[in-house]
């Protein structure tokens, strides 16, 4: 994904500004920053493909398909392939007949980070 490198490239060069002001930097920190900088690209990537989508300002209807492609594409949806429900509570235990459950069906998810309550 050619903007998260380039946001990548951005956050490399702040966490070397702090270094030189404030020394070292632990990993731990550095890794928790990188991940949410890799975190806001994607949801940056997700949202500007959306409005494009949409044809904004001039007005259209995002298709319920490109909009599941484009969660996909930046990580929003993650999908898993299954031959059975993954449980009561999910989506795709309503959402597929039995002829599709014999040949597999991808079950799409709401990102765990995206769901967390609160950043841990
Ligand atoms: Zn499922």
């Amino acid at each position: 994904m050619e903007e998260t490198e380039e946001v990548m490239s951005a956050v490399d060069e702040v966490l070397e500004a702090y270094r030189d002001m404030f020394g070292t930097k632990s990993d731990r920190a550095n890794e928790t920053h990188k991940a949410a900088c890799a975190e806001i690209a994607s949801l940056r990537g997700f949202v500007k493909e959306l409005f494009e989508l949409a044809d904004w300002p001039d007005g259209g209807d995002i298709d319920g398909f490109d909009f599941q492609d484009t969660a996909v594409k930046f990580g929003v949806l993650e999908t898993e392939q299954r031959t059975e429900p993954c449980g009561e509570s999910c989506n795709c235990a309503e959402y597929y007949s039995d002829d599709e459950w014999q040949d597999g069906i991808t079950c799409y998810r709401i990102a765990a980070a995206l769901t967390k309550e609160k950043i841990s």
